[in-house]
């Protein structure tokens, strides 16, 4: 079944479009965490991040800024977060890549983090990068 942002692409679901190119578009968040929450999406359908194609990747990284600049540019705020989850653990409600931009005008609005960092063993970050440029 096709994801509710293949059905806005599909134009089957109205949106409040900001941006679209070949490959990626942007729309507003229906639920916003600040005003200018924006969605910024690849057009083909995937549900996580590393299975996207190189090409939608690259749209990807290239859209992100100039949304940002323009979401900045419109609402007046200065600082923002960009989220993009992964799995339902992770907080991800639809399952079709997306990045989250999301202004942080004041404290009260915009996103909110609980980060609890630990602490990484020499011998730990050691063993860790190297099983990790193994998989590239
Ligand atoms: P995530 O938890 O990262 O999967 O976030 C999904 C986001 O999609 C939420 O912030 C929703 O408010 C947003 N969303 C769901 N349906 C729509 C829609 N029809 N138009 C715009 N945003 C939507």
């Amino acid at each position: 079944m096709a994801s509710i942002f293949s059905r806005i692409i599909a134009g089957e679901i109205p949106c409040h479009r900001v941006y679209e190119s070949a490959l990626v578009i942007a729309f507003l968040d229906i639920a916003p965490l600040s005003p200018g929450h924006t969605l910024v999406v690849p057009k083909r359908e995937c549900e996580f991040l590393h299975q996207l194609d190189d090409a939608s990747a690259a749209a990807l990284g290239e859209a992100l800024p100039r949304v940002a600049r323009a979401v900045l540019a419109a609402t007046g705020a200065t600082a923002y977060n960009i989220l993009q989850n992964n799995g339902a653990a992770a907080h991800q409600a639809v399952p079709h890549v997306h990045f989250h931009i999301i202004p942080k005008p004041n404290p009260e609005l915009g996103l909110g983090i609980g980060w609890k960092p630990g602490t990484l063993a020499a011998p730990d970050g050691t063993a860790l990068a190297e099983r990790i440029r193994a998989s590239l």
